[in-house]
């Protein structure tokens, strides 16, 4: 539902986030698909509602540096005169996240994006709900990114809760990211151009695209891959002997033998299963075990991102 921005609906609006609904809101670049941050189930409903085939770090939004504080590990100086001069605007950075960040947020990633919206809509709703807001451009994956409320309405209006109307959004272009580093590395171009980063940093490195290659030594790396080997096999397909030496990511049972399993939903929910992926992989990933194995799970609905996801680190060298 299309609601005007008043008092009563962005209280209506900050009450959906409270208990892990989702919201979508207009910023100064597009409109947003938002849901708590620190609530993996309430994040796992932005990746069913836009139907993306993978999972890729959302940017979490904040109304002031106390929320700020509350998602990132540390703010870097460099940080400090970005924030000074960009927020709210958008700028969007990438820093060590803390611990109360979902692995869903970040894809596994151990660095948050995160940005102050120039809007007072966004701001308003932020700060009345009073929890930092996860939140992708508001369309369904390969769909153009909505610049009015309408626009979220046709495409998604169907899986929000509700909808806030702040008209037009004035850039229409995402926001630009850097990541402190070592060093600042611009990670994509946006609405805050080089020249004015470059303004307030010196020198500003480009890592531009999907590249997995990181250029700067020690630089963390866009995706998260596990560093144990990952297979993907049924239990039934894995001999007694082998279970015993490895361990097994299952989606709903644990199977007999394994050294160590990790379930990802008891009852077979996908998006309890989405909401728990990253960090189940991690903590397996953190015992040394000789490989872990990985139950497919159903390819529908989150079943496909998730499933993306063990490929892609099945096929990690
Ligand atoms: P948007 O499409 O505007 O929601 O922005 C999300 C973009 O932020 C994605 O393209 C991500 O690649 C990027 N991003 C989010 N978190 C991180 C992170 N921790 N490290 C690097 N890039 C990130
Ligand atoms: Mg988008």
């Amino acid at each position: 539902m299309v609601v005007p921005p008043t008092p009563e609906n962005l209280e209506r609006a900050a009450q959906v986030l409270r208990s892990g609904g989702l919201v979508a809101f207009p910023t100064e670049t597009v409109y947003g698909l938002g849901a708590n941050a620190l609530e993996a189930t309430a994040v796992a409903k932005i990746f069913e509602a836009k139907e993306r085939p993978s999972f890729d770090p959302l940017i979490v939004h904040v109304a002031d540096q106390e929320m700020l504080r509350v998602v990132v590990r540390e703010i870097p100086p460099l940080a400090e005169r970005l924030i000074e001069r960009f927020w709210p605007g958008p700028l969007t950075l990438v820093l060590p996240k803390s611990a109360e960040v979902p692995g869903l947020v970040t894809a596994g990633l151990p660095t948050v994006a995160v940005r102050m919206p120039a809007h007072p809509v966004a701001l308003e709703l932020i700060r009345r709900a009073g929890l930092p807001v996860a939140a992708p451009s508001a369309n369904p994956f390969g769909y153009l990114s909505p610049t009015r409320a309408e626009h979220v309405e046709r495409m998604l209006g169907h899986r929000v809760d509700l909808i806030l109307d702040g008209g037009r959004t004035a850039f229409g272009v995402e926001s630009t990211i850097v990541l402190l580093a070592e060093r600042p590395v611009l990670l994509r171009y946006g609405a805050v151009t080089v020249e004015e980063l470059k303004d307030v940093l010196g020198t500003l490195e480009l890592q531009i695209g999907e590249s997995e290659k990181p250029l700067v030594p020690g630089q963390l790396p866009q995706h998260y891959a596990p560093r144990t080997p990952i297979r993907m096999a049924p239990a039934e397909s894995i001999p007694l002997e082998v279970r015993r030496r490895v361990g097994y990511l299952a989606f709903q049972e644990v199977p007999k033998g394994f050294k160590v399993v990790k379930v990802l939903s008891p009852t077979g929910d996908l998006r309890e299963a989405a909401a728990h992926l990253f960090e189940a992989l991690h903590q397996l990933d953190r015992l040394g075990l000789e490989a872990i194995y990985a139950e497919p799970v159903p390819e529908m609905g989150l079943g496909r991102a998730i499933m993306d996801r063990l490929r892609r680190a099945a096929s990690n060298p």
